[in-house]
């Protein structure tokens, strides 16, 4: 996962540069980075670690009037080229599925390449083209997969997103003139931006003077939006392609309750994805929302450390019960997903029981996760997944719940407002249509 941010104004940029970018930082913890123009060349400057932590005294010197900004859990991004049209920075949220492939085919023309990152293969065809659009159009013929890229140069941005609308991405603009484009418009709000719109999958922007202009749309006949945006990934106060993240979450939380009805003293959250869909099934079902865990605000966000044991580890210190809201009760547990259960199995499951829970009843804001993502979401892979094993009694008799119950595929179409056909499903379905 990753987020990204561009912005040009006629004033300095850098500050809502640095804010827009850490209003993305749950889409990624590990790496952040900074790019911008200021009339005398393109500067970069990336960190391991989080943007307010390694960004907020090392700003001097980036200031500019228009920047592009990167979060990630994966690699060091923007990226800096030099090419025949002049430097250019570039980040990218996504996955190219065929990267070897096209890998293997630029050293066969003579490129060298130091790292196996995808925003390397995409840096280099790029700079192949006659001009930025023509490389981004050739980049976009050669990959298979998802993207969503930010690209500035001199005096210039680009943004393009992929033909099939994997990744989101959408426009604002301020009433002072600046123009930005973001991953999640949660990066809007504090800025003063408002929505202008979505970015069309396939298309590519070009930015000059604060003024937004589209240059090309990709056309293709299969729209993929990702589900898993709607589910987990963004943040609630986000809007994507139309569709309030909240309001999706709460739909999902109330099918859940008209699906598996129970008799219980409280719905609470697996904090903070899950209380979304807990308060959907709370003002269904009219049995009171609570929070039962508190999630420790210093802990970091479980899904996006990399290794599964760093996500174990943290998973485990994030969450505290508040023992009085457990013991002798009928507790709804809400999630938005279920991985390999064993969060559910070996924390959850004991700190309510050991607060002497009467009955946990779990209901799961997705259907079983089947497959891993081939487009940049999660790491995870087949045989991680509980349900690649077991049935869904097995996996409520492996977690120790007295109760099971999951969102089905048409309960996501309906939640989220949106044709099936639209959706990217491959979680759950384990086809993969592009
Ligand atoms: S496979 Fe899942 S996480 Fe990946 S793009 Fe599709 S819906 Fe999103």
């Amino acid at each position: 996962m990753c987020g990204i941010f561009a912005i040009a104004a006629k004033e300095n940029i850098i500050d809502d540069l640095f804010l827009g970018t850490f209003y993305l930082q749950h889409r990624g913890q590990q790496y952040c980075g900074i790019s911008t123009w200021g009339g005398d060349g393109v500067r970069i400057r990336t960190h391991r670690g989080m943007v307010r932590e390694t960004f907020s005294k090392d700003l001097v010197g980036l200031e500019g009037t228009m920047g592009i900004g990167h979060t990630s859990l994966k690699d060091r991004q923007p990226i800096k080229l030099d090419s025949k049209m002049g430097e250019f920075t570039v980040a990218f949220e996504g996955n190219i599925v065929n990267a070897k492939e096209i890998m293997d085919d630029l050293k066969k023309q003579g490129h060298s390449f130091y790292s196996d990152a995808d925003i390397e293969i995409i840096g280099k065809l790029i700079a192949q083209g006659d001009d930025f659009i023509d490389g981004i159009k050739r980049m976009a013929a050669k990959i298979r997969g998802a993207y969503a890229l930010v690209l500035l140069s001199r005096g210039k941005i680009y943004a393009a997103r992929d033909k099939h609308g994997f990744r989101p991405m959408i426009i604002g603009q301020r009433a002072d003139g600046a123009v930005a484009i973001t991953s999640e418009s949660c990066s809007f709000v504090n800025l003063g931006f408002s929505i202008l719109r979505d970015v069309k999958p396939g298309e590519i922007l070009e930015v000059e003077d604060s003024t937004v202009k589209t240059v090309e749309i990709l056309q293709s006949n299969l729209v993929q939006y990702c589900t898993f945006e709607w589910v987990y990934t963004a943040s609630v106060a986000s809007t994507i392609d139309g569709m309030s993240v909240d309001i999706a979450r709460r739909n999902l939380g109330a099918a859940l309750s008209k699906r598996y009805p129970v008799n219980a003293d409280v719905v609470c959250a697996v904090p903070n994805s899950g209380i979304g869909h807990a308060i959907g099934y709370a003002q269904q079902s009219k049995i009171p929302f609570d929070h039962v865990f508190v999630k420790y605000d210093y802990a970091s966000r479980s899904y996006t450390q990399p290794t599964q044991a760093e996500r174990d580890r943290e998973a485990k210190v994030k969450l505290i019960p508040i023992p009085a809201k457990i013991k002798d009760r009928r507790v709804v547990i809400c999630d938005d997903s279920i991985v390999r259960g064993t969060q559910m199995k070996n924390d959850l499951m004991v700190k309510l029981r050991k607060n002497g829970v009467r009955e946990v009843h779990v209901r799961v804001a997705c259907p079983p996760l089947k497959a891993p993502c081939l487009y940049g979401v999660a790491t995870r892979s087949k045989k991680e997944l509980a349900a690649n094993e077991k049935t869904v009694e097995q996996i409520r008799g492996y977690i120790g719940a007295d109760g099971l119950g999951y969102a089905t595929i048409e309960d996501l179409g309906q939640a989220i407002g949106k044709p099936l056909d639209q959706l990217c499903l491959s979680c759950w379905t384990d086809v993969y249509k592009v």
